[in-house]
């Protein structure tokens, strides 16, 4: 089934264990009006011309084939700028039984009050939700998968507990080529240190 909605994609990564716990289907989107300053992401701060154009439940399709996984994460980019689309994908992974994990630049409070029922939904379907944008002058050193003191992370269904050991161990990156580039992706301090080498 073809969703008339498409999902512009800036990028994924079939397998990560940099991107919130377990083993994780990394989903990141096109287009984020916010631009944090300091932002890792600048590449994907506009909303048309980057990324590719994507079906959602071909994607989903496609997450769902990967062995092994724990859950979704997405990221950006801004998710709750393609809320619908990345709603589907959400959806039907979760039915699936993989959990989802969204990072929005927005805070929980903001997303509620906007009442957009595309952006309720994608909360329904989300476990883990880190919100807030990214405060340069504020780098989180010490709770793991956050980039910024401010940023807070709302577990949003039973899915997953604060006192997760996984939730404590220290930050990690994650380094790979493809197709002959080097790309880095998880903690955002370090893969900044990385890229500026
Ligand atoms: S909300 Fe996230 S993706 Fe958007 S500018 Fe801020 S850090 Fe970058």
């Amino acid at each position: 089934m073809l969703w008339l909605v498409q999902l512009r994609v800036a990028q994924t990564i079939d397998d990560t264990e940099a991107e919130g716990p377990g083993r994780r289907f990394a989903l990141w989107v096109q287009g984020c009006s916010l631009r944090c300053p300091g932002c890792c992401n600048p590449e994907m701060f506009a909303a048309d011309r980057q990324g590719t154009l994507q079906d959602p439940a071909e994607l989903a399709a496609r997450i769902l084939a990967a062995p092994g996984l724990e859950g979704l994460s997405v990221l950006g980019g801004e998710p709750t700028e393609q809320a619908e689309g990345v709603a589907q994908v959400c959806r039907l992974v979760r039915a699936a039984g993989l959990s989802v994990m969204v990072y929005s630049g927005y805070t929980l409070a903001e997303l509620q009050a906007r009442r957009d029922p595309h952006v309720d939904a994608l909360l329904t379907h989300t476990d883990l939700l880190v919100d807030g944008r990214y405060d340069q002058t504020r780098p989180e050193r010490a709770r793991r998968w956050l980039g910024s003191s401010n940023q807070v992370m709302h577990f949003l269904s039973n899915r997953y507990r604060p006192d997760d050991p996984r939730f404590q161990a220290p930050n990690t990156v994650e380094l790979r080529m493809v197709n002959g580039q080097l790309t880095i992706n998880g903690w955002p301090q370090a893969a900044d240190a990385f890229r500026r080498r």
